[in-house]
């Protein structure tokens, strides 16, 4: 797509440092390095987020992803956990509209890297809970 900076990417018309390329996927160096060795993993085909991803792309990408984390982690051998984050929409943080995968090698829990998880449990009573669930398996197609 015209205009988007992973796709020039992948067309090297701009530069990255590659980790790793086929037919579906092209794997660089995040640019801001948050710890050693943080990859994008994106897919060739222009996608913007996971809503606009179908069920064969999604296999193909994500049966990649395994085999390129193992790597880093072979070449950082201080990797002793890795993050692995999917961005979609602005309000979840996402700054480039073409989708893509962080692989967040981890070294220490004072790396660089957090991410904070706020325990709303006590706000909901076990059936609205037990409804919240039920709405969202009720439109799973
Ligand atoms: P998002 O915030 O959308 O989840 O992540 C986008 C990521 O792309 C950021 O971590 C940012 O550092 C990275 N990024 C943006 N522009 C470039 C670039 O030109 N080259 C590389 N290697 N990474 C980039
Ligand atoms: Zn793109």
């Amino acid at each position: 797509m015209e205009n988007c900076i992973f796709c020039k990417i992948i067309k090297g018309e701009i530069p990255s440092a590659k980790v790793y390329e086929d037919d579906i996927v092209y794997a660089f160096l995040d640019i801001t390095q948050v710890t050693p060795g943080h990859t994008l993993v994106i897919p060739k085909q222009h996608v913007q987020n996971i809503f606009e991803y179908d069920e064969d792309l999604a296999a193909e990408v994500f049966k990649r992803i395994p085999k390129i984390a193992k790597a880093i982690q072979t070449a950082f051998p201080e990797c002793s956990g890795m993050n692995i984050i999917q961005n979609n929409g602005e309000v979840a943080y996402q700054s480039v509209f073409h989708s893509h995968f962080h692989l967040i090698p981890r070294y220490s829990q004072k790396d660089g890297f957090s991410m904070a998880f706020t325990d709303n449990s006590h706000q909901y009573t076990p059936e609205e809970f037990k409804h919240r669930a039920q709405i969202i398996q009720d439109t799973i197609q």
